[in-house]
């Protein structure tokens, strides 16, 4: 049995300690941001390679991986490498000929603004004459009138010029002609400035109409006060996008006849507007083709590739590239380095947060090692981890000072804590309360248990301690014994017991099927996941057969094997401040766990922590000392023995 204590690790959160102090800065003001956003993404050296190498040839990339990674910010960076093409204005104009498909015309960036402005001004100049060639008839006839009145001596003509003039008003106001010219100014679509970057467009979440264009409706429809057809159509995202770069996150989201409508956009580079709810007059206008000659950049976790249209997914690798982004990077100079610029970089975005000091960097490099779960990685998932440091920063300024430290960071570790955490938290308060879990003494067929709650996509898992009681009755059918078991991961707990039915029966020699075993997990939650239960089960099951007492200040966590093997399981430091917090001594995991756990600055060295590579490491643990034990052990090594001997005879 290889018994550690916790100091291998502690050396290496002093280191670092150490390595912060010998980069020579006070604070992360002394550290420089790159200008360029490209250089800004850290971490992902192979996704970057190969989006600059897409940029350049203008192919579409699809970007898999987990979230907060910074797939956003590569396809973002893209613009910057996207070859110099001249972008180009989109204006839409009426068709006198079919009202109904407005006519779609491109000119060189800046120049749209240009050319609405002078059919405005057209127009104008247009009313004008005519107003005034207006009020020049209508005084004319009024002339007129009184003249031929003074002639004639009839000044009831007079009265009758008026009435004229009246008339012509009205029916010269109401001229269609006029409307139409107003109506002759065209619509800008999409509009540049002449030294604008390609556009970056983010079209995550968009329904229909915001990513493929649309056509308002027209309340009016008819009767001159309808609204003319091009001045109701709306670009949509893919027309914005075009020469420049759209970025769809959650791309599997996105309808399946969206999908397939973007699609046909990539191949044709252009796509009509046309009115996308059926039952508005919208529906009945389709433009000519708009150009969107856009990249894609389309974004998700690995359940995305399942629900993404196999023909745009082709399409993409056809035509460009698929990149699985990285959710940590190796642990060494450079990349802490980098984990600094990184602070740095969040700092200056927010603005408003005060530089960090060494103890804060410090703090941040081992929350980063802490949830990256694995020993000599740092986690990628920045977004959360910008979070933290937003944060520490919102503490500090609360607090009025001009430097966030190490104990800001402690902080709002504690505050933002995910809500899993928060559920576990208050679960540990209930359990103590109603004494779920003895944490002192020694109890037969009964284990602390270690889970954890929430969702593999948060880096940050919760750990929480889960109570397992085993007591074996008498089968009721002699040689058919069952296992009973009882709470939210009963499947999981037969399941377990039956894998390691064949190492309960080699390890106490009895054979199962006489008794029936019943478990129970005390006080499971939602959202508890069971599947490393099978060591804290097999040994509340021996316990339970033997007779022999647990030693209630210990936790435990582990997979079993058939064999007997104890085999990694996830969160395991999660678990272990579990433990902590929860008051235990020791806790039991898998040796092949060790490096994974890093524990934070309030938990370090307040729990022996005893790795197991066998089921017979957790019982000489586990097992409170006593003549039945060693008789126990005792048993186990003949046994153990014979059984080798019988494989090495066979
Ligand atoms: P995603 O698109 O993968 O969900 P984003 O690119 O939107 O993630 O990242 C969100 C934020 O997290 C960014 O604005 C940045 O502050 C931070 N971030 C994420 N990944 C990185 C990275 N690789 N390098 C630097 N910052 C990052």
């Amino acid at each position: 049995l290889i018994r550690l204590n916790y100091h291998n690790v502690e050396n290496q959160v002093d280191e670092v300690e150490e390595w912060v102090s010998k980069l020579g800065i006070k604070t992360t003001k002394e550290v420089e941001v790159p200008k360029l956003l490209f250089n800004q993404v850290i971490g992902q050296e192979t996704a970057g390679e190969v989006i600059k190498k897409a940029a350049m040839q203008k192919r579409h990339v699809l970007l898999i991986g987990d979230p907060g990674t910074g797939k956003s910010m590569l396809a973002q960076s893209m613009v910057d490498f996207l070859p110099k093409e001249e972008l180009e204005d989109i204006l839409c104009f009426p068709n006198m000929e079919d009202p109904n498909k407005p006519k779609i015309k491109t000119f060189p960036a800046g120049k749209g603004k240009e050319i609405v402005k002078q059919y405005q001004i057209k127009a104008e100049r247009d009313r004008k004459d005519r107003s005034r060639s207006l009020l020049f008839i209508i005084f004319s006839i009024i002339l007129l009138g009184i003249v031929m009145a003074v002639v004639l001596r009839s000044y009831s003509i007079i009265f009758f010029a008026i009435l004229a003039a009246a008339f012509l008003y009205v029916l010269l106001a109401m001229n269609p002609v006029a409307r139409v010219e107003r109506s002759m100014v065209p619509k800008i679509l999409v509009s540049h400035n002449t030294n604008d970057k390609p556009p970056f467009i983010d079209s995550t979440g968009a329904h229909s109409g915001a990513l493929l264009g649309d056509v308002r409706h027209d309340p009016f429809q008819s009767g001159g006060l309808e609204t003319p057809a091009h001045e109701r159509v709306e670009a949509g995202n893919i027309h914005k996008a075009d020469k420049g770069v759209l970025f769809i996150d959650e791309i599997n989201l996105l309808r399946p006849e969206d999908q397939q409508a973007l699609l046909t956009a990539m191949q044709e580079k252009k796509y009509s507007i046309s009115g996308q709810s059926e039952r508005s007059a919208g529906a009945m206008v389709q433009t000519e083709p708009v150009p969107c000659d856009f990249v894609l950049v389309a974004a998700g976790n690995i359940d995305a590739l399942r629900n993404m249209h196999p023909a745009l997914r082709s399409r993409i690798r056809g035509y460009g590239y698929e990149v699985f982004m990285n959710d940590a990077m190796d642990d060494n100079d450079e990349n802490r380095k980098k984990l600094v610029q990184f602070i740095a970089q969040e700092i200056a975005k927010d603005k408003k947060i005060p530089p960090f000091d060494t103890s804060a960097i410090v703090e941040i490099i081992k929350e980063a090692q802490k949830r990256a779960g694995r020993k000599g990685k740092l986690t990628l998932r920045l977004r959360e981890l910008g979070g933290l440091v937003r944060v520490a920063g919102d503490i500090a300024v609360a607090e009025k000072a001009d430097i966030v430290t190490g104990r800001h960071v402690t902080m709002a570790k504690e505050l933002s804590k995910p809500v899993e955490q928060q559920i576990a938290d208050r679960a540990i308060e209930v359990k103590k309360l109603y004494n779920t879990f003895l944490g002192e003494g020694e109890a037969v067929g009964k284990v602390n248990g270690l889970a954890v709650m929430g969702s593999q996509e948060l880096s940050d898992l919760s750990g929480i301690v889960m109570p397992i009681v085993a007591e074996v009755t008498p089968a009721q059918h002699k040689g058919n014994g069952m296992v009973y078991a009882t709470g939210k991961l009963g499947d999981i707990a037969k399941e377990a017991v039956e894998n390691v039915s064949a190492v309960i029966k080699k390890i106490s020699g009895k054979n199962i099927s006489d008794v029936d075993i019943h478990i129970q997990f005390v006080g499971t939650y939602e959202g508890v996941e069971g599947d490393s239960a099978s060591v804290s089960i097999a040994t509340a099951v021996i316990s339970a057969l033997e007779r022999i007492p647990i030693d209630q200040t210990i936790a435990m966590t582990g997979s079993l094997s058939v064999r007997g093997e104890v085999l990694p399981v996830g969160g395991v430091t999660a678990k272990i401040e579990a433990a902590i917090d929860a008051g235990l001594k020791k806790v039991v995991i898998p040796l092949s766990n060790l490096n994974d756990v890093i524990l934070d600055e309030a938990h370090r060295n307040r729990i022996e922590i005893i790795p197991a590579a066998t089921i017979e490491d957790v019982l000489n643990v586990a097992l409170v000392k006593s003549p039945e034990k060693d008789d126990f052990f005792k048993q186990l090594h003949d046994t153990l023995g014979e059984n080798e001997k019988a494989i090495t005879t066979q």
